[in-house]
């Protein structure tokens, strides 16, 4: 039964098809664009879906409190002025309801705009109505996916479990950057491993770039996750691999200061030592890192370029992959194996090794005896839909579930350290975009390969903000740009294909938290601290100088109240700059993403500063150990991946060492 009742799904449908109206074309419009409504794809129906998945039973609810108060016409002639209700109203008058609810001094109308204008939009231009290629496309010059048969086979075979009780030494839950590379040093050690991962198992012939059915196979609530307030879009990967199946193969290692910081603030004596750089060395080995595959695509060469001409630094980011196509489709997996992940590198390892590796299996809570981990009882999803529950025993049990659900899967274990949960960092993003005469297509090529540290030291301590690129395609662009009409919306689309963006990567000082809800799911709360916001704020005009210098002719804020620059005609630079700057950053008035979580467990000396101590083990229960994201003491400024796989090796040896 659906969440909502006929009335609120006619609603649903005119707030769909007012975000994307059928419009007559204008001179210079594309007909292709500007023809489809949404409900005419059937968006209204996939977004009732959706947001039921994604949602929380709190945003759940206030959806639908913003679907009853539109329809009253006391609420829209007391806020926008028009005495009638939503389904009253004309196209202009719907429009001008919805941007006042945008821009919106009441946050909880604001929060309501994102809820719908991210999925609305999103799914309208990622979905393939009946498997054929989405009909705006060729619009916004698109491509599509490419028509790939991978021939490599499935190297791995998840075990088919029959018994409703299982046994191993070693029991990982989650199998991403953490999760994986225990996974594989512990097998090489000859211990018998088993690794769960509540996500599927997906490999190079089912990764087929197509947008809308990859986030639903691969992310975390199918790419729709986002923070409590819904102000930021939380990306995480949920697959066998995790996030380093879908990741953009950035690999950089731990900043030496940031090492520092967690030895000398945080009691980590072990990230200063020599062992914790072999720990690096030996994943960066591992996982293939290098330069000689960071071909820039458009979108990098413009921010290379507008960084020289202004004189900032840059440089070319280290990759993990082995014969790249540069096809712009890895951040749904790898078709032609070149990513070298997990999936590829150490769980693979592990499963030649004799590795158990057991897929959509979630695990609800760890088994205590006597202070000691015992097991896991895990929820195993059977391909009919239906499913059981199972025990797992282990000697030892390693808790890689990421940032976001380890700290609740230890709540629901009973655990109680204060830290658990605690300093969520989230590495929060925005992005701007640059309007070229020329395509850009930042869909095409390697995603991220050059980035800029200019501002990544902004108060002598080495918090600021990293700029780098992001791959888009057209889904996550039109969520991603500001609403202000339908029509305005479709104007920005048409530009996509010569559209670059840089964005903009904090790191945060301060954090937010996962608490879990009354069912035991993670929900993340998380503001933008007023000290990160000036770093973010910083970060973002000065990428609006970038794109400038490396000559776009337009350029967009990622305000919802769309603050564009057309050079020659909207006057003078500085003065725009002044204009974005002031319009400031509040939540939901702006896009926000995070794909980088980490610290909700943090390694510290004591329990005070930690809950997990400085060989990977909780402070509270013996043989239960911690190793991924959510261990890091601070956020570490650079894309973890290499940082989450480094300490987790190096935990890895000390769980050896505990064996
Ligand atoms: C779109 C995107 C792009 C990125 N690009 C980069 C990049 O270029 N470079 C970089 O350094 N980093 C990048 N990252 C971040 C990086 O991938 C992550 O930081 C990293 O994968 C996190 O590792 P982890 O082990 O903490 O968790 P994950 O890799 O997220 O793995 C956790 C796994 O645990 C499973 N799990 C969760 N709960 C349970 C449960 N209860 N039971 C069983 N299994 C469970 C999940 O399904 C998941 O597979 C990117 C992330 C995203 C989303």
């Amino acid at each position: 039964m659906s969440f909502l009742n006929v009335r609120q799904k006619e609603t649903l449908k005119l707030i769909c098809d007012t975000f994307v109206p059928t419009l007559q074309c204008e001179t210079g419009e594309d007909e292709r664009v500007f023809r489809y409504c949404a409900s005419e794809l059937g968006v209204p129906g996939q977004v009732e879906i959706a947001l039921e998945k994604a949602s929380s039973d709190a945003q759940l609810s206030q959806l639908k409190t913003f679907l009853r108060l539109l329809e009253m016409r006391p609420v829209n002639g007391l806020t926008v002025r028009i005495w009638k209700s939503f389904s009253e109203m004309t196209l202009d008058e719907r429009t001008a309801t919805l941007y006042w609810w945008a821009s919106s001094p009441l946050m909880m109308a604001r929060t309501a705009f994102q809820g719908f204008k991210r999925t609305i939009l999103a799914i309208f231009y990622a979905m393939m109505p009946d498997g054929a290629a989405n009909p705006t496309w060729e619009g916004v010059c698109y491509p599509g996916p490419p028509a790939l048969s991978s021939d490599i086979p499935h190297k791995i075979t998840p075990l088919v479990v029959s018994d409703s009780v299982l046994k191993t030494d070693v029991l990982i839950i989650g199998s991403g950057a953490g999760g994986g590379v225990v996974a594989g040093e512990l097998s090489a050690a000859g211990y018998e491993v088993m690794v769960v991962d509540k996500g599927g198992y997906y490999a190079e012939p089912d990764f087929h770039g197509r947008e809308m059915e990859s986030s639903q196979r691969l992310f975390e609530k199918e790419g729709l996750l986002t923070t409590a307030d819904t102000s930021m879009s939380v990306l995480a990967g949920s697959t066998l691999g995790g996030g380093t199946t879908i990741n953009w193969s950035a690999s950089f290692r731990t900043p030496d200061n940031v090492l520092e910081e967690w030895a000398h603030d945080y009691g980590f004596s072990g990230a200063t030592s020599a062992d914790y750089q072999r720990s690096l060395d030996a994943v960066t080995l591992r996982v293939n890192v290098g330069t000689a595959e960071s071909i820039p695509n458009r979108n990098n060469a413009m921010l290379e370029k507008g960084c020289k001409a202004l004189c900032y630094h840059t440089d070319v980011i280290p990759r993990n992959v082995i014969g790249c196509e540069e096809c712009g489709y890895c951040g749904y997996g790898c078709p032609f194996g070149a990513k070298q992940g997990t999936l590829k590198t150490y769980l693979q390892d592990a499963f030649q090794r004799g590795a158990r590796i057991v897929v959509n299996a979630h695990v609800n809570h760890i088994l205590i005896r006597n202070g000691i981990a015992d097991g896991a009882e895990l929820t195993l999803r059977d391909a009919d839909g239906g499913s059981r529950q199972i025990t797992v025993r282990a000697r030892v049990v390693v808790v890689s579930a990421g940032t976001i659900h380890t700290p609740a899967i230890l709540i629901r274990s009973g655990l109680g350290n204060g830290n658990i949960g605690a300093n969520l960092h989230l590495h929060p993003v925005t992005v701007t975009f640059g309007v070229y005469d020329e395509p850009v297509e930042i869909w095409q090529g390697v995603p991220m390969s050059r980035f800029s540290r200019q501002f990544a030291n902004l108060d002598g301590r080495g918090y600021g903000v990293t700029l780098e690129c992001a791959p888009a395609h057209p889904g996550i662009s039109a969520a991603a740009l500001p609403w202000i009409s339908g029509r305005a919306h479709k104007q920005l689309m048409q530009k996509l294909h010569r559209m670059s963006n840089i964005i903009v990567l904090t790191r945060d000082y301060y954090g937010g938290q996962v608490k879990v809800d009354k069912q035991g799911n993670p929900v993340l709360h998380y503001k933008v601290h007023p000290y990160d916001a000036r770093h973010l704020m910083r970060g973002m005009l000065e990428s609006l100088r970038i794109h400038r210098a490396a000559g776009a002719k337009e350029l967009c804020s990622p305000h919802n109240a769309q603050m564009l620059f057309r050079e020659g005609k909207d006057g003078d630079f500085e003065t725009y700059l002044q204009r974005v700057e002031a319009a400031g950053f509040r939540g939901n008035a702006y896009a926000l993403f995070s794909a980088h979580q980490m610290s909700t467990c943090r390694i510290g000396g004591d329990t005070a500063r930690g809950a997990i101590d400085p060989s990977g083990e909780t402070y509270e229960v013996k043989n239960l150990f911690v190793a991924d994201g959510s261990v890091m003491p601070t956020a570490t400024g650079v894309n973890p991946m290499i940082s989450i796989m480094g300490v987790s090796h190096y935990i890895a040896q000390q769980i050896k060492a505990k064996l």
